[in-house]
């Protein structure tokens, strides 16, 4: 995709197959409306995450009102704008990287999901805090925001398949077994025998199970220094969600491959013996990203032929061998500022989420920047904001109603912010 149109805009010139529109999308089901999904089957949608099983307590959104449906681009633009500005400093709304451009031109302040939820604090005389992310990303900023400050996430059915894939329970029942195996004795350093860690996409619950148990939050941006402090501490690492960063990051780290099990919660054990768990370094849980595990060192190999001197640089939510093909891995952060900081007439290779990689395209015509993936296929879940949701949730907030409001209740936000502090005191 070279063009500077947006992605949604490519996908509908694509669906309808307009003459001259070039590329081919995941799905034809991306150019509909989300709420044609609102009030079928739970599902991710369409994009990245569409085969991904959802599992079935994932929080459903109702039918969003005819008028919103219905609205053309400019009268919802017109609304959006008329509600920010009747609300001013009452509202402060927030957009994820990956999110769609037409809701990310409402944003307040655009960035990852940590970064998001710390932007929120500056803006201390904000009501409400409306997040066009994913659920775990407004449950953080809930767990972080004053008391007084409600949380909106515009579409209650944007959560995250990663984030779905550690649930509680299964965290304690692997938890439990664990502690079977390694019991509660600290080692002659005082080393515990285990040390939980979260990536911060993850359930605010997951989150607050690391602050009981003496663990920690990470990011992509900080996971090696999250896991030299769990070192310190622990034995070994119990890791979720993600399996791809843990492992990127362990291995960049020194630990060998054959001390990373997969812990599999569909299997006694996690799918390991006693003696590989006794032997583990970092315990990987079963989950991935299906944004990131579309690349494929094939598709690097061919930007590698079509554009010599090419640089490719992929998240840390790609698989290993993706990762190891690359010139440089890193959070989207690292990869905003790698581009930043490049010399007129760079090329770019990008293995990230594909609204992030088009904006960045359009904001640096000094470069060639292009995803890897030549199919368009967003993540499923931003994607379920639409400008129609965040036009309805500000209204909705200018006539004194919150909806799609997310809380964390204290029995959780608690210990999580006990998580998110020592990740805050590991930095290096
Ligand atoms: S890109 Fe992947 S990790 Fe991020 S919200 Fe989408 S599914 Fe979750």
């Amino acid at each position: 995709m070279t063009s500077t149109l947006s992605v949604d805009d490519e996908i509908q010139l694509i669906t309808a197959g307009t003459p001259g529109a070039s590329g081919s999308t995941c799905t034809p089901e991306l150019a509909e409306g989300p709420w044609v999904f609102d009030l079928q089957a739970p599902s991710y949608g369409p994009g990245a995450s569409m085969a991904d099983p959802i599992p079935a307590e994932t929080p459903r959104q109702g039918q969003l009102p005819e008028e919103y449906k219905s609205a053309s681009k400019v009268e919802l633009d017109a609304r959006i704008r008329r509600a920010k500005e009747t609300l001013g400093d009452r509202v402060v709304v927030l957009g994820h990287f990956y999110q769609r451009d037409e809701v990310v031109q409402y944003a307040d302040f655009v960035g990852d999901s940590f970064q998001l939820a710390n932007a929120a604090l500056t803006v201390p005389e904000a009501e409400a805090i409306v997040f066009c992310g994913v659920h775990f990303m407004a449950e953080t900023a809930d767990i972080l925001a004053r008391p007084s400050q409600a949380v909106i996430l515009p579409n209650l059915a944007a959560g995250c398949s990663m984030a779905d894939m550690a649930d509680i329970d299964s965290v304690e029942e692997a938890w439990a077994q664990l502690g079977e195996i390694y019991g509660t004795e600290a080692d002659a350093d005082g080393r515990v025998p285990i040390i939980p860690v979260t990536y911060m996409n993850s359930s605010a619950a997951l989150k607050g199970f690391c602050g009981r148990n003496g663990g920690i939050v990470c990011t992509s941006s900080n996971a090696a220094t999250v896991l030299e402090w769990a070192f310190e501490r622990g034995q070994r690492v119990l890791f979720f969600p993600d399996q791809h960063l843990g492992r990127n990051t362990a291995k960049a780290m020194g630990v060998p491959l054959e001390r990373m099990p997969m812990w599999n919660p569909r299997k006694p054990l996690g799918g390991s013996s006693a003696a590989e768990l006794l032997d583990a370094q970092v315990i990987l849980w079963h989950g991935f990203c299906s944004v990131h595990k579309r690349f494929s060192v094939a598709q690097i190999e061919k930007a590698r032929a079509s554009h010599p001197g090419v640089q490719v640089i992929v998240h840390p939510e790609c698989p290993m061998p993706v990762v190891d093909a690359a010139d440089a891995s890193g959070s989207t952060d690292f990869i905003v500022k790698a581009i930043q900081a490049a010399p007129a007439g760079s090329t770019f290779a990008i293995g990230t989420e594909i609204n992030l990689v088009q904006r960045l395209a359009n904001e640096y015509p000094q470069h060639t920047i292009f995803c890897l993936d030549d199919v368009i296929c967003p993540c499923s879940t931003m994607y379920r904001i639409h400008p129609g949701y965040l036009a309805w949730v500000l209204e909705e907030f200018v006539a004194g109603r919150v909806v799609n409001q997310i809380t964390v209740g204290d029995d959780v936000a608690v210990p999580a912010r006990v998580a998110l502090e020592r990740m805050l005191a590991a930095r290096p």
